[in-house]
């Protein structure tokens, strides 16, 4: 369990394995990841949550990976796990031959620059009270990712790339809509130049026209920069268009891992299958 994947196993595994249609380049390792939180305890409720249960899953260089589940199912704690904003309680997180969940000072920053995330609420990531051309520039000076002089020109470069007018770098984001908001979001994200993007619920508090724009501005970053994309979803019809492959999350387990083009045309778990037909049932999640 605790032996670290050598370079050379992951990809002739891949390469084995038929239901891959991925890259070769195992990226993440997690090998029996458990997540427990502690609740308020008290005489009739139960102490703690199980919200990730012994997960082992591998994450390739350059792919969409899509989590789908209810509500609960552990997708947020997978992806702030393998994004190390918290620990697993159990279990090893590889990130190559790192060990995420033992890093610690210099190096758990190092590893934070490598890894964006992008949440449902942008104002998470996005400070209220900063025009949108200070929260690009913020990070560009924290990583010290170009020369200061070069920075408005970085906060351009940033803005274009998701398609946000040169002039917004004067708003504050409640001057936003839900849409360009998530893409200043996206934007700062993308600041230090990840590798990885977690992603999640991106689009769920969307409308949907605007969380179709900001999945297909997912898919072409993907694309353009070779994002390794974690993309967490309660909505199948968002799974439809971003993702190489979908693990399907019940109960803070995965039941049903593979390409997209298999789950969603033929679902094993029954568990999938109730999600499958949940959809069909919801015109407005038809996409
Ligand atoms: P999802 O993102 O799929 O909705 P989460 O990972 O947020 O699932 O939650 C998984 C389980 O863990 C749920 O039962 C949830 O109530 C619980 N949970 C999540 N975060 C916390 C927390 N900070 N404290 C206590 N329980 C939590
Ligand atoms: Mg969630």
């Amino acid at each position: 369990m605790t032996t670290k994947p050598s370079a050379s196993l992951a990809p002739a595994e891949v390469g084995n394995d038929p239901r891959d249609v991925t890259g070769t380049d195992l990226l993440f390792r997690l090998e029996g990841v458990s997540r427990t939180y502690r609740t308020d305890a008290s005489f009739f409720r139960r102490h703690h949550v199980d919200a990730l249960r012994s997960v082992d899953l591998d994450i390739f260089r350059g792919e969409v990976l899509t989590l789908v589940g209810q509500s609960g199912s552990g997708k947020s704690t997978l992806g702030r796990i393998v994004a190390r904003l918290i620990r697993a309680s159990s279990g090893r997180v590889w990130f190559g031959d790192t060990d995420v969940n033992s890093l610690r000072g210099r190096a758990l920053r190092n590893y934070r620059r490598r890894v964006g995330i992008v949440f449902q609420d942008p104002y998470a990531s996005l400070n209220p009270r900063m025009r949108v051309g200070a929260a690009l520039a913020e990070p560009l000076r924290v990583w010290k990712v170009v020369d200061g002089r070069k920075i408005d020109q970085e906060v351009a470069r940033l803005l274009d790339s998701v398609a946000i007018p040169q002039h917004y770098v004067d708003r504050y984001p409640h001057a936003l809509s839900g849409g360009e908001r998530q893409r200043v979001a996206i934007a700062r994200a993308l600041a230090s130049r990840p590798e990885v993007l977690v992603a999640d619920e991106a689009v769920s508090a969307l409308d949907v026209a605007s969380a179709a724009e900001i999945l297909n501005l997912l898919l072409d970053l993907h694309a353009e920069l070779r994002l390794t994309v974690l993309f967490a979803t309660h909505d199948l019809g968002a799974a439809r268009v971003l993702a190489d492959r979908i693990a399907v999350m019940q109960h803070g387990e995965i039941v049903e891992i593979g390409p997209a083009a298999d789950i969603l045309g033929q679902a094993t778990h029954p568990y999938t299958r109730e999600l499958l037909e949940a959809e069909l049932h919801l015109p407005s999640s038809q996409t």
